[in-house]
């Protein structure tokens, strides 16, 4: 990392907490928020080796996908890794690391790839400087039961290779071994699949497929190991579960109802709802004839999961903006935030969702989510005005990453 003095300056930035506007220059050194200056005495120092100007755009903290995939084909259920190989789906991950940065998320927790730890590997290779891409939390697999949600199933009679295994757990002793395993080789964050899923075939999104003993021996590990666990859970029983059993979020919350809600109030459990996916899913699904099952469940989960969204929010459900990016064409993440304005929230809450809450949710307050001094000088600048129309947001200008602008659509 350069020792660049780099001052940005020009733009009104958003402080998504309380929503106001602040006319205020960045100084970044190092890749972080050294000090804010009122514009008026925003010069150029002499040791100013960059000059940033993002005069009449709206500047907001780099955005975070709290549920990213950036690693395997997720709308194919994981399929097609049993003929590919590491370096080829690293391949296509960086492609999408690229095009996610650039669509202004600059952060995401990256919650599970079938091959395992391929997605630490494309951590390492952008932290080193030679792949362009977000900062990155990462699940290294997930943890799943024997032909369970996570798992790649759906082709009987092929064997599935081991490393496409990684996750699958049998018993709460082997739980705690995976957890351990995982996070010893670099996973900063654990994920469950705790209920079947809508697109991997033969799960049943009502089934609880980790029963409370092993979600609560996963969180027991994963807490003295100093991370969290997030949950994938659709059925209304699976996300009672994963709340009482102490996970950080659940994950989707398709069918909650009201026992769920209030669990996840108790515990303090944060939702991650993509509420954009069945839409995409329905579309796509039916254009090019994907099984009737994944789409059944898909139109099963779809409306309710928004509904549901709707009841936890008025609720007081923590929210944090996640997409399951990976179902859906990466870089396209900015698209759900107007979803969750049309299923209840404002678009400032939306934004916070993306930000500031989300950031909260990963344990990353101190380093993302908001442009204070001490945080990485990530940052995305979009024309208009996102408070009132946060669409602006699937259109940035200009996107900045730890004070390196990593895209700039200007003319000129
Ligand atoms: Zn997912």
């Amino acid at each position: 990392m350069s020792s660049d003095l780099v001052l940005v300056n020009g733009g009104r930035i958003l402080d998504p907490t309380t929503g106001s506007w602040r006319e205020e220059a960045l100084v970044v050194r190092d890749g972080t928020i050294e000090a804010l200056l009122g514009s008026a005495d925003a010069r150029p120092s002499p040791g100013t080796a960059r000059v940033i100007d993002l005069t009449g755009l709206a500047v907001l903290p780099g955005l975070i996908d709290a549920h990213a995939h950036l690693i395997g084909q997720m709308e194919f259920a994981g399929l097609p890794a049993i003929d590919e190989t590491a370096e080829s789906e690293l391949a296509a991950g960086e492609a999408n690391a690229l095009a996610t940065v650039r669509a202004g998320f600059t952060t995401v927790r990256d919650v599970g790839t079938y091959r395992g730890l391929l997605d630490v590997e494309l951590r390492r290779r952008i932290e080193a400087g030679d792949v362009t891409g977000p900062r990155m939390q990462c699940a290294g697999a997930m943890i799943t039961r024997p032909g369970g949600g996570g798992e790649v199933t759906g082709e009987p009679g092929v064997a599935i290779p081991e490393e496409l295994r990684r996750g699958v757990v049998r018993d709460a002793d082997e739980m705690r071994r995976i957890v351990a395993w995982l996070v010893e080789r670099g996973a900063d964050v654990i994920k469950l699949i705790v209920t079947g899923a809508v697109l991997t075939r033969g799960t049943a999104v009502d089934d609880v497929e980790l029963e409370a003993p092993l979600v609560l021996a996963a969180v027991e590990t994963a807490t003295g190991l100093g991370v969290f666990v997030a949950a994938h859970a659709h059925g209304a029983r699976g996300i009672r579960v994963a709340a009482e059993s102490g996970v950080r979020s659940v994950e989707h919350g398709s069918l909650i109802d009201d026992a769920g809600i209030d669990a996840m109030v108790a515990n303090g459990t944060w939702l991650v709802a993509d509420l954009y996916d069945g839409d995409w899913i329905d579309e796509v699904g039916r254009r090019d004839g994907w099984p009737a099952a994944t789409l059944e469940k898909n139109a099963a989960t779809t409306q309710a999961q928004r509904d549901g969204f709707g009841r936890a929010l008025r609720a007081g459900v923590r929210m944090a903006y996640g997409t399951d990016s990976g179902v859906y064409p990466h870089g396209r993440n900015a698209r759900q935030l107007a979803y969750l304005v049309r299923y209840g929230m404002t678009p400032i809450e939306a934004i916070r969702a993306a930000t500031v809450d989300a950031a909260e949710c990963l344990g990353w307050s101190e380093r993302v989510g908001s442009l204070e001094v001490g945080r990485f000088a990530d940052l995305v600048a979009v024309d208009g005005d996102p408070v009132v129309d946060v669409t602006a947001l699937e259109r940035p200008t200009v996107v900045i990453k730890g004070g390196l602008v990593v895209r700039d659509d200007r003319p000129g």
